[in-house]
């Protein structure tokens, strides 16, 4: 069992800096929970004030109920993967996986059990006796899992553990991870930058900017239901389009660039309710619910649009076809059988089922 819980943590560097601010946060336990968010917006100073690595400023860990403000990192119980593997290169893959276990007087068998058994679930098996300069990235990315996984411990704890292999690995380890985190049923915390690993390995998201977390939420509910526009930016490949607009008084449509786009019901409903007609909005709507319109209008949800297409690129299973926009670069995720193409001009379908709106000063999201 590994709950772990943190309440109100924050992290001021020595210098005066404010890196985590109130965080908040209930892990149950055999959770896969990300840590996301850009570069600096605190997730690594987090994840090493739960491995004990970075003082707490103030407010409260606990593990199982445990407060660990102050318990030493190696009675934690936690075992931590590093982007850099940290492997011994004068050790064999063997002796770098049983160290951690020499050093706690574990019985020799009893640590030949283990680190086999490990090698096993990792495919490591072959390449016991080879040493770290001998091996691949993504086997040197194994051997450091396997180094955690013999401690057998309550908590995996990864930062950014496959940022230095390439694309292709880094999509088979993705899956690899997953399947770990399946097979031994701890509960793991997982650092990364990259919103495609955070949406495929977690069972829940913590977005961060700023030191501040933003929303914690499945990827299902941080994809469809974006509590900001920060979220709603951050998630999503290519990334959620966003055009400034005014809603008229009814909340029926929205004026963008000259153009009115029609709101379906239950949006306008939920827009005039909190009493956003006539004001000045941000509409947001992802590339997939933009649809060349000689292919695909639903025309219960639909508005369409005309534009100048600027850039067509085809990428096997999709096109991605580029506009300018009220002054804003769109860019429409369409079906490959599209004939459009660069310098044509286009009705666009926007299914405004799926449209998002922010307002303006709080970019807080309404509907
Ligand atoms: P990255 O993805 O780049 O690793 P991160 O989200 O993990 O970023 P942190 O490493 O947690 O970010 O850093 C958060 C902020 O704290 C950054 O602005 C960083 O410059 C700052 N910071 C980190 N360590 C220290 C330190 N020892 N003293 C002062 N500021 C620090």
């Amino acid at each position: 069992m590994a709950d772990i819980s943190l309440k109100n943590i924050n992290k001021v560097y020595p210098n005066g800096f404010q890196a985590v601010k109130d965080f908040n946060l209930e892990i149950k336990d055999q959770e896969f929970i990300i840590f996301v968010g850009p570069s600096g917006c605190g997730k690594s100073t987090t994840l090493r004030m739960i491995a004990g690595l970075e003082e707490i400023s103030s407010g409260e860990l606990l593990i199982d109920g445990k407060l660990m403000n102050d318990v030493e990192p190696k009675d934690r119980d936690i075992a931590m993967v590093f982007q850099n593997y940290a492997l011994y290169p004068h050790m064999t893959v063997y002796d770098n996986m049983a160290f951690g276990l020499k050093l706690r007087k574990v019985p020799k068998d009893e640590i030949d059990k283990k680190v086999r058994e490990a090698a096993k679930i990792l495919d490591l098996e072959k390449l016991l006796d080879r040493k770290p300069k001998a091996l691949s990235g993504g086997q040197r990315q194994r051997v450091a899992m396997g180094r955690a996984i013999v401690r057998n411990p309550k908590v995996f704890l990864m930062d950014e553990p496959l940022s230095n292999l390439d694309a292709k690995l880094r999509v088979q380890m993705r899956t690899e991870i997953s399947k770990l985190h399946d097979s031994l049923g701890a509960t793991m915390i997982y650092v990364t930058h990259d919103q495609t690993e955070a949406m495929t390995l977690g069972t829940r998201i913590v977005v961060m900017k700023d030191g501040v977390v933003q929303q914690i939420d499945t990827p299902a509910n941080l994809y469809q239901k974006p509590c900001n526009l920060f979220v709603a930016g951050f998630i999503g490949s290519p990334q959620m389009n966003f055009l400034n607009g005014t809603l008229n008084a009814d909340c029926t449509a929205i004026q963008v660039n000259g153009a009115t786009i029609q709101i379906p019901p239950a949006k306008t409903k939920a827009l005039s309710e909190k009493n956003y007609g006539g004001k000045e909005v941000i509409l947001g709507i992802r590339p997939e619910d933009i649809h060349d319109s000689q292919i695909y209008v639903d025309t219960q949800s639909s508005s369409v649009i005309e534009a100048k297409i600027s850039v067509y690129e085809l990428l096997g299973a999709e096109v991605y076809l580029y506009f300018d926009y009220a002054g804003t670069q769109v860019t429409a995720r369409v079906d490959p059988r599209t004939t459009a193409r660069g310098g044509d001009t286009v009705k666009f379908a926007l299914d405004m089922e799926k449209a998002h709106f922010f307002d303006k000063d709080t970019e807080l999201t309404i509907a």
